[in-house]
């Protein structure tokens, strides 16, 4: 559904993607996974056809994104970082204006924002300006706006930063939900739970290179099953293990505090990036 070969972004002097390939299946909800700064927002520019690869080539359901454009950007909805309705406006005529801006007749306009705002929970605000709502409501006002047109991928960037816990547990239902209706999604955050929790796949982007891509079942599994904590020196050290009895003989044979948990992903990622000390 998603595939790129190679893309390469350079701003100036900057090189914020340094080539970098994927394929993301029909129906897959994929997480790109990075630190602010690694590239996330520029690929999924490039994908929905708000920037020109510096190199590469890249297809959304087999239109290429700069041959076929407009074909390519009809397969697209997108949720962009920063919120970006119009305030003044209420949520209703957001979304019709979004529609007309996808040549959607009135009717059939108006038929779909009665369904999405009911999807998410919001039909009772839809005569309201947009400048009334939380930050919650426009996050999901901003992903039915970008299901108007009916796409075949969701790209969502980064659809909770910013949210308490709660809302961000909604969003993520809302997210799932979507996902069962058919849609591919494509979900940039640098929350690691939420793409533990969320993602079928998961690409690791770091400096502009995917540093990791697998399940994320998988690359939990390929560290450990437990993970050891050690407080030593006002440092934090972890270490990894197969076998809860094997980490216990560890302990018993030291000195010092230790707390067992199991493996998460953000240790996967520590120990691909290599930025905090492992034992
Ligand atoms: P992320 O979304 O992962 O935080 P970005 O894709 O926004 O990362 O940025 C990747 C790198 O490219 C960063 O170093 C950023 O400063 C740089 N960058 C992004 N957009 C621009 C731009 N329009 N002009 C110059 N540099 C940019
Ligand atoms: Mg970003």
């Amino acid at each position: 559904m998603i595939r790129f070969e190679n893309l390469r972004k350079t701003y100036g002097h900057v090189e914020a993607l340094k080539g970098i390939s994927l394929h993301v299946g029909e129906g897959e909800l994929f997480s790109y996974l990075g630190p602010n700064g690694s590239g996330k927002t520029t690929t999924i520019k490039i994908l929905t056809g708000l920037a020109v690869p510096s190199a590469g080539d890249a297809w959304i359901h087999g239109f290429h994104i700069e041959k076929e454009s407009l074909h390519a950007k009809r397969q697209c909805g997108l949720v962009t970082q920063n919120i970006n309705l119009d305030n003044e406006l209420t949520v209703a005529e957001n979304l019709h204006l979004h529609g007309k801006l996808f040549q959607m007749k009135r009717k059939e306009r108006a038929e779909r924002i009665h369904e999405l705002l009911h999807y998410i929970e919001i039909a009772d605000r839809m005569d309201s300006p947009v400048k009334s709502l939380s930050g919650g409501m426009k996050r999901r006002v901003m992903i039915a706006r970008a299901l108007m047109h009916s796409p075949r991928v969701l790209f969502l960037d980064e659809p909770t930063a910013g949210l308490d816990p709660a809302i961000r547990r909604r969003i993520w239902s809302l997210v799932k939900n979507i996902q069962q209706s058919g849609t591919t999604i494509f979900l940039t955050t640098h929350y690691i739970e939420e793409a533990e929790f969320l993602a079928d796949r998961v690409a690791f982007l770091n400096e502009g290179k995917i540093a990791a891509l697998d399940t994320p079942q998988n690359l939990m599994e390929g560290l450990g099953i437990w993970a050891l904590d050690r407080v030593a020196d006002q440092e934090m050290q972890t270490s990894f293990f197969r076998d809860r009895e094997e980490a216990n003989r560890h302990i018993a044979a030291r000195e010092g505090s230790f707390s067992l948990r199991r493996v998460n992903l953000e240790d996967v990622f520590i120990a691909i990036t290599g930025k905090k000390v492992m034992e």
